[in-house]
């Protein structure tokens, strides 16, 4: 069994534990941070970037939010369910963490937006390709790697973290388990939790949010994210914050069905419940909205559905098209739905009656030809009376072969978890700090409420890094203290 000494542990090198490494590097002390699995990054390897608010770049081309306009955005649309010096702290001092990357050395494209209405907050970077889109943030956390590793951050890979040593009322260390089973105890000053929540962990979703993931929820689940660090800073005495599933919508089995389905079921076309009803209009850009009213339908279920005129003028032009879905049409959708229909995946059928495509997807007949007759009455009129989607989105759904694919609430992972305050200080159930402790990124992000806020978007990679660096910060000044 080794032992090692250090000021610091950090738990975890994902998108927060990376840049909690970084600045308590730059602020002098000793770190040790161990990563459970066999490269850095976590999730946050998946995604294009966090957000700024006055940042360099949004600052240069006079971008709004401001930091007073944006608290004043965030707060009303989380109806103030969040800590608002916590919030507070994370916008304003995000376009310093934009600044404070590209000094590491990160490059990031234009700011930008993720659907009407949202505003370009999400500072994309621009991946080794040249190319940004999904997984470009990567790049950047390879950047922050190295940087860590030249600063004299000790990272130990493939060593999660087991549990944490209190001795007196604080945290002086943790004991972790390196690859050959042997356990490695560290006494340390402080230790920062940044374990990236329980999005891989389906018990701890069923128990915490009540969804049950693979049938009512569809979320990515990143291997080696298991609720570890929120255990952990339970375990020793910490106070459960709110806990949410980071909703937006999606299909089942996003990876096996493969990523080019991406821009097809984003599209504004008719979507119904399993009662053959609509439930909203279809045109809306937040996902996170779509994900809430999908999570509210029978079986958490909807059926996008289209005809083979819709399905061919996809073809030649999407109706929605961003950042994530660059490609502005889907010139292959016929060998698409071939390579799928042929793979037996069964959440996606094909028919040439109403009838039979109630039938194969268990949406109820009736309601579904209900529906398709109002429906087309409002594309014919150019007025959709119930949900009021906008006119140019209303394509009748008029002649068969008809298609429908499912769709569930999806996302991202878990929100939440370990209750800190605005300086990131992990608070024991009297709502007192847990001397040592501190928690950083999703382990500690409850300030959506009950919805993911993405009208800003890059909010949550955002809050992971940017309280990464308030945890080194904080710890930086508490381990001084002990001097
Ligand atoms: C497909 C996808 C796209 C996304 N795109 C974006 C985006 O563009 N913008 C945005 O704002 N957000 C995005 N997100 C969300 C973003 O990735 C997360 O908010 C972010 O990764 C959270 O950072 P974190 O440090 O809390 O967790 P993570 O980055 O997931 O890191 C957690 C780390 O903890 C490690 N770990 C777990 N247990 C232990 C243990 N016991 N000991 C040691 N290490 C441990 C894990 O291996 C992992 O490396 C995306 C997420 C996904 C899945």
């Amino acid at each position: 069994m080794a032992t090692l000494e250090t000021d610091l542990v950090i738990v975890a090198a994902g998108a927060s534990g990376l840049a909690a490494s970084c600045q308590a590097a730059q602020l002098g002390l000793k770190v040790i941070t161990f990563e459970k699995s066999s490269t850095t990054g976590g999730a946050a390897n998946m995604g294009m970037g966090p957000l700024g608010i006055e940042s360099p770049m949004t600052r240069a081309k006079q971008f709004q939010p401001t930091q007073d306009e944006a608290f004043n955005i965030f707060m009303n649309y989380v109806h103030w369910q969040a800590d608002g010096r916590l919030v507070r702290a994370h916008l304003n001092k995000s376009g310093d963490t934009i600044a404070w990357l590209q000094a590491l050395g990160v490059t990031f494209s234009e700011p930008a937006s993720y659907f009407p209405g949202s505003f370009p907050t999400w500072h994309i970077v621009m991946p080794e390709s040249g190319h940004p889109g999904p997984t470009a943030a990567a790049t950047m956390f390879k950047i922050m790697t190295q940087k860590a590793k030249e600063m004299g951050v000790q990272l130990m890979l493939q060593t999660p973290v087991k549990s944490l040593i209190k001795e007196g009322g604080k945290v002086a260390g943790v004991v972790a388990e390196d690859r050959s089973g042997e356990e490695i105890t560290v006494k340390a000053k402080a230790v920062i939790v940044a374990t990236g929540g329980f999005g891989d962990n389906p018990k701890m979703i069923k128990k915490f949010t009540g969804f049950e993931w693979g049938k009512d929820l569809h979320t990515f689940a990143i291997p080696g994210l298991a609720g570890d660090g929120l255990r952990m800073a339970w375990e020793a005495g910490a106070m459960q914050s709110n806990i949410h599933m980071e909703i937006s919508f999606g299909v089942a089995d996003p990876m096996g069905l493969g990523l080019e389905w991406l821009p097809l079921f984003h599209q504004p076309h008719l979507m119904v419940n399993l009662q053959g009803e609509r439930f909203m209009n279809e045109g809306e850009g937040n996902d996170s909205f779509k994900g809430n009213a999908i999570a509210l339908q029978k079986e958490r279920t909807a059926y996008l559905v289209f005809d083979e005129a819709i399905k061919d003028s996809m073809k030649t032009y999407l109706d929605y098209i961003n950042l994530v879905i660059q490609i502005p049409c889907l010139a292959q959708i016929d060998e698409m739905i071939e390579k799928v229909l042929a793979s037996g995946y069964p959440h996606f059928h094909k028919a040439d009656t109403l009838d039979e495509l109630a039938a194969k997807t268990r949406i109820d007949a009736a309601g579904l030809k209900a529906t398709v007759a109002e429906y087309n009455g409002y594309c014919e009129h150019g007025y959709d009376e119930v949900f009021i989607k906008l006119k140019r989105f209303l394509r009748p759904v008029a002649k068969g072969p008809y298609y429908a694919i499912a769709l569930y609430p999806a996302g991202y992972g878990s929100l939440g978890g370990i209750k800190i305050n605005s300086k990131t200080e992990v608070l024991d159930k009297s709502w007192n700090p847990i001397p040592g402790l501190f928690a950083c990124g999703t382990d500690a992000c409850d300030i959506y409420g009950d919805t993911y806020v993405f009208q800003l978007p890059g909010n949550t990679m955002g809050f992971a890094m940017t309280s990464g660096r308030m945890a080194a910060e904080t710890a930086a000044a508490y381990v001084k203290s002990l001097a």
